[in-house]
């Protein structure tokens, strides 16, 4: 019963690495996301050991993944942004 779809709650939208809101977001092929930048310097630095596992669970990748911009996640990042503006433009 595994599920493989996006849930939008916190835990999809802060980065497992930073645990700040995700920049950038990228999901990698085990489902889970990092900001670009994190994720990035994470795997330059496992490209001396050969190996680019998840920091989360640890799979291990091979070929080491492309690194894609996750579009659904960044509009909704987006999105939260917006909601955030508005609200402090209606508060403020
Ligand atoms: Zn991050
Ligand atoms: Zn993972």
């Amino acid at each position: 019963m595994a599920q493989k779809e996006i849930k939008m709650d916190e835990e999809n939208i802060s980065c497992l690495s930073c645990l700040d809101l995700l920049k950038d977001p990228v999901t990698i092929p085990c489902g889970h996301s990092y900001c670009m930048n994190c994720i990035k310097s994470h795997f330059d630095e496992e490209d001396r050991k050969g190996l680019h596992r998840c920091p989360q669970c640890r799979t291990n990748f091979m070929p080491k993944p492309v690194l894609e911009k996750n579009i659904m996640l960044a509009e909704h990042m987006d999105y939260e942004q917006q909601i955030k503006v508005q609200y402090l433009g209606i508060t403020l």
